[in-house]
């Protein structure tokens, strides 16, 4: 496999300025630092970064499982359409940047099942991996076989944080390094495949209450048998349990509060990257 072509999103959401700000002030220092790969940088949705939202008309990175409709009144559809066809030019490894507002760290989301996605993600150090699958291929980065989200946290919407955006850099780095390199830096890898979606408690489409003080920040860490997740307005704490060691993701992401999610839960899975090369 010899992929040099690599095409870089930000601003797929409008109000995470990293991303943004990654691709207009980085993208020369970054193509002198690697001549040896043809580097696009491409601003994905202008005109939520104009409105500072997440997107203008309908989710960008939700988008692509409409592309083939006709939605004239949609920004984001003709965006998809024109994404998508620039991704299909020819063979390349597409980097798709967000940031969350959860305390999620340092992350890589992989959605297709190509064996590069997870090679390239294992030599980036310090930086969890969640396998996400999107078989409708509505995500950006899922209408090319090879490519990852980069995902970091926490950083409010409309926020440059120095951490986030040095942290966001480095992934970026060695993520440049390992397409140069192409070999599995571990032979076992850890993955965090999504379980189930947890929703606030709610009534008549209103919130009863908020995520526990006792929960808040803690992303990625482990839970077995009884938690409790919320606080009712009320006073009362909301308790769940689970059946088997999970790993909560995504807790209060300030995007997700449309649709009421309040975290989602993934199970710890290793990953043997010599037999997904066979
Ligand atoms: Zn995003």
């Amino acid at each position: 496999m010899g992929i040099k072509k690599v095409l870089i999103f930000g601003g797929t959401h409008g109000n995470e300025w990293t991303g943004i700000y990654l691709i207009k002030k980085y993208s020369s220092l970054l193509k002198n630092e690697f001549k040896n790969l043809d580097l696009n940088f491409i601003h994905a949705n202008p005109e939520a970064f104009v409105l500072n939202k997440r997107f203008k008309d309908e989710d960008l990175n939700r988008a692509f499982e409409f592309v083939e409709e006709k939605r004239p009144h949609s920004y984001e559809n003709l965006r998809a359409k024109e994404i998508k066809s620039l991704i299909l030019e020819e063979e390349c490894f597409v980097i798709d940047l967000h940031t969350t507002t959860s305390n999620l760290g340092s992350t890589l989301i992989v959605t297709q099942d190509h064996p590069l996605n997870f090679i390239l993600s294992s030599g980036v150090r310090d930086s969890k991996i969640i396998h996400s699958p999107d078989p409708e291929k509505k995500y950006l980065v899922s209408q090319s076989q090879t490519g990852v989200m980069i995902e970091v946290g926490p950083v409010a919407q409309g926020v440059l944080s120095a951490q986030v955006l040095h942290e966001t850099l480095r992934i970026l780095r060695e993520l440049f390094t390992q397409i140069s390199v192409k070999k599995p830096t571990q032979k076992n890898l850890e993955v965090y495949e999504e379980v189930e979606d947890v929703y606030y408690p709610q009534s008549a489409g209103s919130l009863d209450g908020y995520i526990h003080e006792g929960f808040q920040g803690r992303d990625f860490q482990e839970i077995s048998g009884d938690y409790t997740p919320f606080r009712l307005f009320s006073g009362e704490e909301v308790k769940k349990q689970t059946q088997e060691i999970l790993y909560p993701i995504f807790i209060n992401e300030a995007a997700y509060y449309s649709s009421k999610l309040a975290f989602t839960m993934c199970r710890k899975k290793i990953l043997n990257l010599d037999a997904s090369q066979n």
